[in-house]
């Protein structure tokens, strides 16, 4: 089969692969539709990885169904988790393989589904396999996973209706938990980007205001939106010290920052001013794959702006460099 393979930093190669094999708990799914994520970037930029086939949020058929996996038929339109626990730490001894230690994770430790078909080494209906209901185009079913990170984060910072939420940096994550946000109802969101694109997205999305980082000083922007009191809830994308900065400046006292975005370099955390204000720092990694599949059925959430560009597999390098480049694009996705 094709396969775009990263061979060094900032080097992918659309190239041919051996197809891959079904494992007794596995399937193997055509892929329809598989996106670019931040967090590819992160890894395509350095050395070191050669051999990566990226893509962890897709959607496709199941064309095979491996002899021990159970309430999942062939033909089942899908988007999936793919992890493959070791099998010899403390918690899969015990056979409680979810909470492994060394999870090895698909599109990075082994092969994603930027290429024609990707494997799911274990396949459980409703916990890694995710049946699409027909009201979801396989596009709304690749945005899943990043839409499930944004539902996930936002919910870590336990919205309430009278709050103001500030979301800095607008890439998808960003856009993403706007929408979740204004869904639960959240009383006013402030939205704080660089690029026009994304600034007019955060717009239709439902921010109520939008701060250009590029042009106005974003935290002066948000203090003066809020009457010099700040805001409850920072929705911090963006993970550079710049913007964590900005976070820590414009969250009122009691409040709390949600740490969504990958930091690339250490980060000075303010412990001055974060003890002072006594805020709340809170990592959010996690997702909720059935929630937000419920969310895009009835419409609440999206995907429709935010994805921008399609490329086909042999474009895959292409497909980055729009990602990273263009300043138009939002989210790339890639169709096999
Ligand atoms: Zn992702
Ligand atoms: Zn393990």
């Amino acid at each position: 089969m094709k396969a775009a393979v990263l061979h060094g930093a900032k080097d992918i190669r659309t190239e041919t692969v051996p197809d891959p094999v079904c494992a007794p708990h596995g399937v193997i799914i055509k892929v329809n539709t598989c996106g670019v994520c931040g967090s590819d970037l992160h890894v395509y930029k350095e050395d070191g990885h050669d051999g990566t086939i990226f893509g962890h949020e897709f959607s496709g058929d199941i064309v095979e169904v491996g002899a021990d996996v159970q309430g999942i038929a062939k033909g089942t339109r899908c988007t999936a988790v793919g992890f493959s626990p070791c099998g010899k730490c403390y918690w899969c001894k015990q056979g409680k393989m979810h909470r492994c230690s060394a999870m090895a994770l698909l599109g990075y430790q082994f092969p994603g589904a930027m290429a024609e078909y990707v494997h799911v080494p274990f396949a459980i209906p409703g916990r890694s396999v995710f049946p699409l209901p027909e009201e979801l185009t396989y596009e709304d079913g690749a945005s899943v996973e990043p839409l499930s990170i944004s539902y996930f984060s936002v919910n870590r910072g336990q919205p309430k209706a009278n709050e103001i939420f500030a979301v800095i940096g607008l890439g998808v994550i960003g856009l993403y938990a706007i929408q979740v946000l204004k869904a639960m109802g959240v009383e006013k969101i402030l939205a704080a980007g660089r690029r026009p694109s994304r600034l007019a997205a955060a717009k239709l999305c439902g921010a109520d205001s939008v701060i250009d980082a590029a042009k106005e000083d974003t935290l002066a922007a948000v203090m003066e939106a809020t009457r010099q009191l700040g805001v409850n809830t920072v929705v911090e994308c963006a993970g550079n010290q710049v913007t964590f900065d900005q976070a820590v400046g414009m969250t009122r006292g009691g409040g709390k920052i949600l740490l969504v975005g990958i930091y690339e370099e250490a980060l000075n955390w303010q412990p001055l001013s974060v003890i002072s204000k006594n805020l709340t720092l809170v990592g959010c990694l996690g997702g909720n794959f059935p929630a937000v599949i419920e969310l895009l059925k009835n419409g609440t959430v999206k995907t429709k702006n935010l994805i921008t560009h399609f490329f086909p597999l042999d474009q895959a390098a292409e497909a980055f460099k729009t990602q990273i480049q263009d300043p138009t694009a939002i989210k790339v996705m890639i169709k096999p």
